[in-house]
């Protein structure tokens, strides 16, 4: 597979642009409603694909080796469905032919998350919407 096959296959959701936080007791992992500080939650994109290794040195690439691996990565995640071989989902891209059958299924991330850049890391709990899924 090329690396523009691989990056294909990725359906756009944004889920792995989401701040989280992990329970350290537990190791339970929580979604919050802010986004890494390249995202762009309205257009679902990062704003600086190319740099971001750079600019964010917790951003992790997703490779085939490791994409079975990543366990906070959501269960919808095409990458991690092939690597559990569950297939792409009907709502992916590649399958409709459609980016926008992915908010249509509420598969995307909200238009509305918040920059990381404007919210205190203290205060990043206060930004919980849920456990990871
Ligand atoms: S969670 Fe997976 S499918 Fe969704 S944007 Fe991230 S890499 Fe792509």
């Amino acid at each position: 597979m090329t690396e523009a096959e691989w990056e294909s296959l990725c359906d756009g959701c944004g889920k792995c642009c989401v701040v989280l936080l992990e329970d350290e007791d537990t190791d339970e992992v929580y979604e919050t409603s802010v986004s890494c500080q390249l995202f762009d939650a309205k257009a679902r994109r990062c704003t600086a694909y190319e740099r971001r290794f750079a600019l964010v040195p917790g951003c992790v690439q997703v490779t085939p080796q490791n994409a079975g691996t990543l366990s906070w990565m959501p269960k919808s995640c095409a990458y991690r469905r092939l690597s559990e071989g569950r297939g792409l989902a009907d709502w992916h891209p590649l399958v409709s032919g459609r980016r926008e059958s992915v908010a249509e299924a509420g598969q995307a991330v909200s238009p509305n998350l918040r920059s990381e850049a404007r919210v205190k890391a203290s205060k990043l709990w206060r930004y919980v919407t849920g456990q990871r899924r």
